[in-house]
Formats: C-alpha cells, sequence, structure tokens
C-alpha cells in the first residue's frame, strides 16, 4: 500500500451513506438518482433514503444540470433592453453516484462550453465548484460499449470520489482530488480498507469489465469517415430513423441549441433550448433551402460529428458509450452497427 493510501481509500457500511450524506448536505445541494415514475433521473436529495441505488443507469443524463433543455438566458423589462443582465448563482453541488460514462461526457461538454476560446457564463457558472462522486458500474447494460471508446465501468478519470459496490452490504470509497479526499474526511466512521476488500475490488472491476461484450474498434474511425462521405452506406443506415430526435436528446454528449427571443407586454425573454442535428429545421436558411435535405444527410451529420469533426477538433470521440441512443431509439437504430458497418465499407 502506497504511503497516503489509508486516507485516501476507506470502506463504507451501506447504513452508514446517510449519516454521511447529512454531513455533505450542510454545505452542498446534493443531487442523486432517484426513481419518480418508473424512471431514474438526477435530483435534488435531502436524504440518503431518496437515493435509487440499483439503477443501471439514469433515463436523462445529467447533462440537463449544467445545460438545461430549456432556460431563460436573459430577461429584463423591455425599457432596460441593451443593458447587462446577471446570470443565475448557484450554490456548490454534489453530483452523487455519475456513472464513469456520464462524468467523461462531461469533461467532454467542458471542452465546447468552457475553452480557452470561448466560456459560456451560463454553463460555466453551474459547472464551478461542482464535486462528482462516481459509482463504478458493476451491471453494465448489453447497450453499454464504454470500453470501445476510451472509457469502463470502474474508469476514475473526472471523479473527485469513487464508490464500487463490494456486493456484501460494503462500498470501496477512493479519493481522486483533494476535494475528495475532503469529502471523505468529513465522516471520521468510514472504515480502514483490508486487504480483501482490495481482493473484492480487482474482483468486481474484472467481472464488470468482463459484462461489456460490445467490443468496437473506433481508433482511426475519423479517417475512414473521411474518406466515406458519399459512400451508399449513408442511404441505407438511415432507413428507418423517424427523425424523432431521441437519440440527441438522451445523448450524454450532444450539445446543440437554438435561441429564441419571446417578449409580452412587460418583458422580453431570450431563450435557449435544445435543438437537434435529427430534425428537419435544423438547417433549414433563412431562404427556405436546407442543405440536409433528407434523414440520410442528419444521420450522416449526427455520426460525423460524434466520430470525425469532434475528433478533429477536441482529440476525442464524443461518445461515451452510455447506450442511452441504443435504448430508446423507436425503430431499434444501434450506433454500434453503424460503426460496424463503416470499418466494413
Ligand atoms: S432515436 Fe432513432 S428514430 Fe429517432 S432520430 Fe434517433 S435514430 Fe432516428
Ligand atoms: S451516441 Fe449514444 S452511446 Fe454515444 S454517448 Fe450518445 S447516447 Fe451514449
Amino acid at each position: 500500500m502506497r504511503k497516503g493510501d489509508r486516507l485516501k481509500e476507506k470502506i463504507i457500511k451501506k447504513e452508514q451513506i446517510g449519516k454521511w450524506l447529512e454531513k455533505l448536505g450542510k454545505d452542498y445541494e446534493i443531487w442523486a438518482p432517484v426513481k419518480k415514475n418508473g424512471l431514474v433521473s438526477f435530483y435534488p436529495i435531502q436524504s440518503a433514503k431518496e437515493i435509487y441505488f440499483d439503477f443501471l443507469n439514469s433515463k436523462k443524463t445529467p447533462k440537463d444540470l449544467f445545460f438545461p433543455q430549456s432556460e431563460v438566458l436573459l430577461s429584463f423589462p423591455k425599457e432596460e433592453v441593451g443593458k447587462e443582465v446577471k446570470t443565475i448563482l448557484q450554490k456548490p453541488r454534489i453530483i452523487f453516484a455519475i456513472r464513469p460514462c456520464d462524468a467523461k461526457s462531461l469533461a467532454l461538454l467542458d471542452q465546447v462550453f468552457d475553452s480557452e476560446d470561448y466560456q459560456d457564463p451560463y454553463y460555466v457558472e453551474r459547472r464551478e465548484g461542482i464535486l462528482l462522486v462516481g459509482l463504478a458500474c458493476t451491471h453494465p447494460q448489453q447497450s453499454c460499449f464504454c470500453t470501445s471508446v476510451g472509457g469502463g465501468p470502474f474508469e476514475k478519470a473526472h471523479l473527485d470520489l469513487v464508490m464500487a459496490d463490494l456486493g456484501d452490504g460494503k462500498y470501496f470509497v477512493e479519493a481522486l482530488t483533494q476535494l475528495g479526499e475532503g469529502l471523505m474526511q468529513r465522516d471520521d466512521s468510514l472504515q480502514d480498507v483490508q486487504e480483501k476488500d482490495r481482493e473484492k475490488l480487482a474482483k468486481t472491476k474484472e467481472e464488470a469489465e468482463e459484462k461489456v461484450k460490445s467490443k468496437l474498434v473506433t481508433k482511426g474511425l475519423e479517417k475512414k469517415l473521411d474518406k466515406i462521405f458519399d459512400s451508399p452506406l449513408w442511404d441505407r443506415v438511415h432507413q428507418r430513423c423517424l427523425g424523432c430526435g431521441i437519440c440527441t436528446y438522451l445523448c450524454s454528449t450532444c450539445h446543440c441549441f437554438a435561441l429564441l427571443d419571446e417578449k409580452d407586454k412587460a418583458r422580453v425573454k431570450r431563450i435557449r433550448n435544445w435543438d437537434s442535428c435529427m430534425f428537419p429545421e435544423f438547417t433549414v436558411e433563412a431562404s427556405g433551402h436546407n442543405p440536409r435535405i433528407s434523414n440520410r444527410e442528419r444521420m450522416r451529420q449526427r455520426v460525423m460529428h460524434k466520430f470525425n469533426y469532434f475528433v478533429e477538433r477536441y482529440g476525442e470521440t464524443a461518445c461515451v458509450g452510455c447506450g442511452r441512443c441504443i435504448q430508446s431509439c423507436p425503430v431499434n437504430i444501434d450506433i454500434r452497427e453503424i460503426i460496424e458497418e463503416i470499418r466494413n465499407e
């Protein structure tokens, strides 16, 4: 054991989590997976009893905590049009039990909304000071393919602290940043790790990785895509698509939006709404011309953006293999099959 590990790694019993969160709740707003009407999503919680620990992954991604589906960017009396309007201030927040793939997707969104060239003040303000407490995936789903896009069910990158269910009423907790260490030290009843806990952790991790059955080769895909822009492949892969946009709305990395100005008698509002490249209106120009005239061009754009344009710009694939698009597409379009087709083209 390395020096200092004793402080950074602890064991917490399931029944202790409530007390720990109670202590953290004094300084932080805690958001965690909660099951409502049969669907699991992230909500603010007051007590650990509200958390649904047995989730595979949330239906909606946690991205909307930083980049909401619809938000008013500016609102002011008509006579104040043109004056500076202050953005929203947030309390410090913990996102508890976030999955490793979703933590990675936030790091990808950071590159878009918080880069050296451009900072989106609304996103940045929500994102600053957020602590991510991860929950490793012990039961990856059939639709998961995180290991094919640089992730893994026990991946620790981008987290402050990670927890793993050892299956015997205990969680292995590891602090990955100083802030994460601070969260762990709030509760001195956390126990020291024993050698058998470490062995259990290694076994659980190995078993989880084995459960990710989809193994795709995504390395070099961007180069292949460069060569097949006009391929007949695009005539095939879009055919069942209904253009509903679910795959993009539930995607943890999709981030396109549209701005809309609204006014009533007293106020003017600028609203930002999520948009989708799978919608026909997405690229309609003022003249009425639409360069992406059918689902063929839209599907190609979705794939190109994730596996070519984003890689070219940021050096990473804009897909974390969460599988949400696969699970929720009403006509069973599977992005893994599209990747395979591209490989074989
Ligand atoms: S969810 Fe399926 S049907 Fe809907 S836009 Fe995406 S690929 Fe097309
Ligand atoms: S494209 Fe599909 S699998 Fe990839 S991050 Fe988006 S929803 Fe998840």
